[in-house]
């Protein structure tokens, strides 16, 4: 199961006022429109607080700049920067419909919300660089994702070996370089088609 929560006490979009605390140094670094004293990170200015949980950055931005953050029932594309046994991680790029995004945030894909059928292990489904299309779960920090909803899945992903854009041909993924073939939670929107 993935865990969730209702509220989240770092969750971006919210306005601050100088000086208001908005973690400790060990959660999130200093980073534009804040600054550091005593361990603790603070806003420089009025604007839009974002937390970002893959740099571990905090960054305060000016109100004028609206803030779009990844909201539930989104469609989002991101890259796949980390894959362990049940958990992959995702730095998303784009939600759709939506521009521009304010920053890279990070949303994260549990085993369980991969696909309809049986998934025993992340690496099954996504390998590291993959680029995917996934539907937002959760509105806060980090943000849940799934690729069980229709039109969800890798839409583009790269050799293992050799790191050349793969090509979808009857369901297989096939390197053109070195004819490697290659098995992921593949989108029907996959991009590279034969
Ligand atoms: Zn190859």
């Amino acid at each position: 199961m993935v865990k969730t929560k209702s509220i989240h006490p770092y969750a971006s979009g919210k306005i601050v006022v100088p000086g208001e605390k908005l973690c400790v140094v060990e959660e999130f670094m200093a980073s534009e429109g804040t600054y550091e004293v005593n361990g603790e990170v603070r806003a420089l200015r009025v604007g839009v607080v974002l937390y970002d949980y893959f740099s571990r950055k905090v960054r305060v931005l000016y109100p004028g700049k609206r803030a779009f953050t990844p909201k539930q029932g989104n469609i989002i594309k991101g890259k796949i920067v980390s894959v362990g046994d049940d958990t992959a991680f995702v730095k998303i790029m784009e939600i759709e419909g939506v521009k521009p995004l304010s920053g890279f945030f990070t949303g994260l894909i549990h085993v369980s919300q991969i696909s309809t059928n049986y998934i025993k292990n992340v690496e099954e489904a996504f390998k590291l660089g993959d680029i995917i299309r996934a539907r937002v779960l959760t509105s806060w920090p980090p943000y849940q994702l799934s690729t069980k909803y229709p039109g969800t899945g890798v839409v583009l992903a790269f050799c293992s070996n050799c790191r050349s854009p793969l090509w979808l041909k009857n369901g297989l993924l096939i390197c053109p370089e070195c004819n490697s073939r290659e098995k992921r939670r593949i989108s029907p929107k996959y991009i590279l088609k034969l």
